[in-house]
């Protein structure tokens, strides 16, 4: 069996694609390692059109009975390679190979990771990438945020209001440019922030939870006392399968034009694992509507 079209990713990108192509009754499939991917981890949104202040978990809900309404064709199950297969491609995926005449590839991004000792060990406990979502449960201690970047700078002010202490680590001579100057000053001035510049993490340390945090400065190895870290060093998209395959960005993101195509002809993307400036879920959302719709032309005009 060939399907019309499958869809890779199940988040804003990939449900509101799903629906577009439930309702164009295309052939399709989605394959997906999850539901509602990064969204379910916000904490709170309001600028998601036609619903007032609700969690991202809410709001992946209120996605999932749209859908109800339409039969989708589901696979759980991470993609690991693409190829082309005469006209068609071939999606080889944990729960199956599959051949297709289009593909929409909706994976989104994920935390990028320090790549120290410890690390995976703490995720989780006492490790986290949100201070929005995480922040709470880190009331009245010592923590450490990793990243002077934009990511950092927010996480460091939202924590202001419930750490006790807080580290901000910046591996290079001075923090990230890219954020309102009120907000670097608010840090600057807060007692409670020590800025660390020239800190190069090298260990997330812990028994059951985390307890230090250790950094090379100008050669010297450090030691802070922390009862948290937060490590908030940007994003790096999902899209390790297609390297080699489809035309990526320095940064990893999927090239696409204003119709949603890549660089191969058949395959679009949509959502935040493509170059779209603003990754955001009704950006996400209304990007997977248009690719679906390219997508569908693409299988009309073969
Ligand atoms: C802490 C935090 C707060 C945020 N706050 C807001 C906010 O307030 N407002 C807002 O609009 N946006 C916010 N965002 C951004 C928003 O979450 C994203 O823009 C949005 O989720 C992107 O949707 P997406 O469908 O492109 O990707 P994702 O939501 O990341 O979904 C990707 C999907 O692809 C799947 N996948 C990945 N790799 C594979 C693979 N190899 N095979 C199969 N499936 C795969 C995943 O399982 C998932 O289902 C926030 C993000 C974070 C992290």
């Amino acid at each position: 069996m060939v399907y019309d079209l499958i869809i890779i990713g199940a988040g804003p990108a990939g449900i509101s694609a799903c629906l577009y192509a439930a309702r164009q009754k295309l052939k399709f499939l989605c394959v997906t390692k999850d539901i509602g991917g990064l969204a379910n981890f916000i904490p709170e949104i309001d600028t998601y059109l036609g619903y007032h202040y609700m969690s991202g978990y809410e709001l992946v809900s209120k996605f999932r009975d749209h859908l109800r309404d339409y039969s989708v064709q589901a696979c759980m199950g991470g993609v690991k390679s693409i190829k082309k297969q005469g006209k068609n491609f071939l999606v080889n995926a944990d729960c199956g190979r599959y051949e297709t005449k289009s593909i929409l590839i909706a994976t989104g991004r994920g935390f990028k990771k320090l790549g120290v000792k410890g690390e995976a060990e703490f995720e989780g406990k006492g490790l986290s990438h949100c201070a929005a979502c995480d922040g709470p449960m880190f009331k009245d201690k010592v923590v450490a945020v990793v990243g002077g970047g934009k990511s950092g700078l927010l996480s460091t002010l939202f924590l202001l209001k419930i750490a006790k202490k807080i580290y901000l680590l910046e591996k290079n001579s001075k923090l990230g440019d890219h954020v309102s100057p009120d907000i670097i000053d608010a840090i600057k001035k807060s007692k409670k922030v020590d800025i660390i510049t020239n800190a190069d993490t090298t260990e997330i340390v812990g028994n059951k939870f985390v307890t230090a945090l250790s950094y090379k400065q100008n050669g010297k190895l450090k030691n802070l006392n922390v009862g948290g870290v937060f490590v908030e060093i940007g994003y790096v998209p999902h899209n390790d399968f297609l390297k080699g395959f489809v035309k990526l960005n320095a940064r990893s993101e999927i090239i696409i034009d204003k119709e949603n195509e890549t660089s191969v002809r058949g395959i679009f993307a949509a959502g935040d694992c493509t170059d779209i400036q603003e990754k955001q879920v009704i950006v996400a959302a209304g990007e997977g509507a248009k690719a679906c719709l390219s997508a569908l032309t693409y299988i009309m005009e073969q």
